[in-house]
């Protein structure tokens, strides 16, 4: 028996984990409850974390966790306990299959079937923000080499073990070389290990359009957080329903399952909620336990209620469906189904006792670092370039102002008096000669900038990795 956490949750939550546990029962899942409270009553308790020691303490000792969505109160500082969770746990990759249900769910994609892989822990989620001058914030976005290859790893062997034909990788790299050039670099290093997996590569822009237009070219496609975010929504809504889908969140020790639709306050305590997101992670579950034959014997039972035309009410449709049930009377006709195959929609069949090859992160040979400058960013009001470079020029170092720009454009020198400025200033000193540059003549600058009244607000050090540059240039340099 396994033994795994469960939380009711808020709103909606406590009525489909009722149905979802009552399926798992019947289909004789191996598994025992503890169950934890987390979200609102928490929240309102005064812990604005939502979450208390024991609780933690509850899906640190099981590692594995079922979660009801939670109601996340407005204001007062509450942080999300999802975020809060991937990160804390070190659940690293969201999953979420996104199938049409064709033609017994609408949908205009009747072909799709594509599984979203996220990247769940850094990019722009890292979350250090900082306020610099009057007119500028900023957010770090931070993508890191094992973040890259643990996520795009899991990717391939996921599709290998679910015998999935292709992995897609979406970024941004033309814009932002450095980081979503890792990620791109290290799924190409990757892939090359996968020569049975057909893989390609697409600038976010354009393969986000693709996909909501032409899902069925697409199979796993792997992604950086936030873009992951956001087109894994859409891919569930556009494959019928938000309120369809599971998603599992997956870490080298812990795991989470949930349905992606949260507490739906509206229909809560009326026994209409559909309970086939959270059911869906709980085959997600299964599956990661080593559970498949239950996995299947659930999926397929489920998918001989939906093809039947049994449905709650949001996704009752009078030309497909049949009757239209509750919560409650859903899950019963689940279980009704256990041990039954759909003559329609595809019967499932997962691998048993396979479990995905996931190697430990190795740090590889470090790199011979050298110093070749740094950028110094300068919170001044001056609308001119050229007299800040002058202010700046009377520094004296062994690395040189050679380009200031605005936002990233290059305005110094010989800047366009049609780019807009703001008080934010990002001056570039480096070294001329090809020699490494010395710390002590950055902390130089800095000293000599007291005493032009220069008010330094950041500095970034500029370094080369074996020989390669490793920050970019300035737009128009
Ligand atoms: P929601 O997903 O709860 O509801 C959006 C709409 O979808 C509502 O009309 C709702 O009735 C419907 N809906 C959702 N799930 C359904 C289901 N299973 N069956 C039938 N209809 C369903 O989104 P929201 O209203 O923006 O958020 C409500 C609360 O949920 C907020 O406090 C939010 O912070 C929280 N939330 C939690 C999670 C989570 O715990 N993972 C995720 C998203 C939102």
């Amino acid at each position: 028996m396994q033994k795994v956490t469960v939380a009711k949750g808020d709103g909606i939550g406590p009525e489909i984990m009722d149905a979802t546990l009552s399926i798992l029962k019947a289909a004789g899942a191996r598994l025992e409850y503890d169950h934890i409270a987390v979200g609102e009553q928490v929240y309102l308790s005064g812990n604005t974390s939502g979450i208390d020691k024991s609780a933690w303490d509850s899906i640190r000792t099981n590692k594995i966790f079922l979660k009801a969505p939670i109601t996340t109160p407005q204001g007062g500082g509450y942080k999300s306990l999802n975020v809060t969770m991937r990160k804390s746990l070190g659940l690293y990759a969201n999953v979420r299959p996104c199938k049409s249900l064709h033609p017994f769910v609408k949908t205009k994609h009747p072909k799709m079937d594509v599984v979203i892989v996220r990247e769940n822990e850094e990019d722009l989620y890292a979350g250090i923000e900082h306020q610099q001058t009057d007119e500028v914030v900023q957010c770090l976005k931070l993508i890191t080499r094992p973040g890259c290859e643990k996520i795009v790893r899991y990717a391939f062997e996921y599709a290998k073990l679910y015998k999935r034909k292709k992995v897609s990788c979406f970024t941004k790299d033309n814009i932002m070389k450095h980081t979503d050039g890792l990620f791109h670099k290290v799924f190409k290093e990757i892939a090359a290990e996968y020569p049975e997996i057909e893989s390609d590569n697409w600038i976010i822009d354009i393969g986000a359009a693709r996909l909501a237009d032409t899902p069925e070219i697409f199979d796993v496609v792997v992604m950086p957080n936030l873009y992951g975010d956001i087109v894994s929504d859409i891919t569930a809504q556009i494959s019928g329903s938000v309120g369809l889908a599971g998603t599992s969140n997956i870490g080298e020790e812990c795991a989470m399952f949930e349905a992606i639709h949260g507490s739906a306050p509206d229909i809560a305590g009326k026994n209409i909620a559909n309970p086939s997101g959270l059911l869906r992670a709980a085959i997600m579950m299964l599956n990661h336990l080593g559970q498949a034959d239950v996995a299947e014997k659930i999926k397929n039972a489920w998918s001989c209620v939906i093809e039947k035309g049994i449905h709650t009410p949001d996704i009752y449709n009078e030309t497909v469906s049949t009757q239209k049930v509750g919560t409650k009377e859903f899950a019963e006709a689940v279980i009704e189904h256990l041990g039954q195959k759909p003559q329609k929609l595809e019967a499932a069949s997962y691998a048993r006792n396979v479990k995905l090859n996931l190697p430990k992160y190795i740090r590889r040979k470090q790199a011979n670092k050298v110093l070749k400058g740094v950028d110094i960013f300068v919170d001044w009001k001056g609308s001119n370039a050229e007299e800040l470079a002058e202010k700046l020029q009377k520094l004296n170092s062994d690395v040189k102002l050679n380009m200031i720009t605005n936002r990233g454009v290059k305005v110094w020198p010989e800047g366009f008096s049609e780019t807009f400025c703001t008080d934010h200033w990002r001056c570039r000193f480096e070294v001329e000669n090809g020699h490494p540059a010395k710390m002590g003549s950055i902390a130089k600058i800095m000293m000599d900038a007291l005493t032009e009244n220069l008010d330094i607000i950041k500095t970034e050090n500029l370094y080369e990795f074996d020989g390669q540059r490793g920050y970019s240039l300035g737009q128009g340099q």
